[in-house]
C-alpha cells in the first residue's frame, strides 16, 4: 500500500508560533527518513510561509493560521499555510525577490524567493480582504540514497 498520512494544525498568529510550526512540520516529515538538509529546507520555508501570515496576513492583529501537510505517493510532501488575514492584491509583483510592502521594517522581500528555493514547487492563491494560501511540495527521494 503507498505511504499516506496528513496533519492539521490552527494557532494564533503569535510570533512564538513560527518556531512551533516549523518543528511541527519537521516531526512529521521525519517518517520520509528526509536528510539534515532536507529537513532544515523544510523548516525554513514553513518559517517564512508562516512569518507572512503572522506579518502580512494579520499584520499584527490576532487571527488564525492553519498549518497542514500530507505525505503522498510515497515520497511527496505538500505543506500548506493558510491565514484569513488581509489578502495579495498583486501575487506575481510579490512574489518577485526583493519586492516588499514593509521596508521601513527592515525586511528583504526575499520570503517567497527562499520558499522557492527551497522547495521543488510552491503556489499562492490570495484574495483581498480574505486571506491567503501558500502551498508547497517537496519530494524526499530517500529510497535512493541506499
Ligand atoms: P522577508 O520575507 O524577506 O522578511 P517580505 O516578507 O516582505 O520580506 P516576502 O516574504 O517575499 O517578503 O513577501 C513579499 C510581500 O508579499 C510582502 O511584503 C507582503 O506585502 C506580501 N505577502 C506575503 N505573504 C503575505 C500574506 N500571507 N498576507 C498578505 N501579504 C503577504
Ligand atoms: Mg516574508
Amino acid at each position: 500500500m503507498k505511504h499516506q498520512n496528513e496533519m492539521q494544525i490552527t494557532f494564533p498568529s503569535l510570533p512564538e508560533n513560527e518556531s512551533f510550526a516549523r518543528v511541527v512540520v519537521a516531526a512529521f516529515a521525519v517518517q520520509l527518513c528526509p536528510t539534515l538538509s532536507e529537513i532544515a529546507d523544510i523548516k525554513t520555508a514553513v518559517s517564512e510561509a508562516v512569518t507572512n501570515a503572522i506579518v502580512h496576513g494579520y499584520e499584527g492583529t490576532c487571527g488564525l493560521v492553519t498549518l497542514s501537510a500530507a505525505i503522498r505517493d510515497r515520497d511527496l510532501l505538500t505543506i500548506e499555510v493558510r491565514d484569513n488575514g488581509k489578502g495579495i492584491p498583486d501575487i506575481p509583483q510579490a512574489m518577485e525577490p526583493f519586492y516588499t510592502t514593509h521596508p521601513e521594517q527592515e525586511r528583504s522581500g526575499m520570503g517567497f524567493a527562499v520558499m522557492q528555493t527551497f522547495m521543488d514547487d510552491l503556489t499562492v492563491d490570495s484574495t483581498p480582504g480574505s486571506g491567503t494560501t501558500v502551498r508547497m511540495t517537496k519530494r524526499i527521494h530517500a529510497d535512493k540514497r541506499w
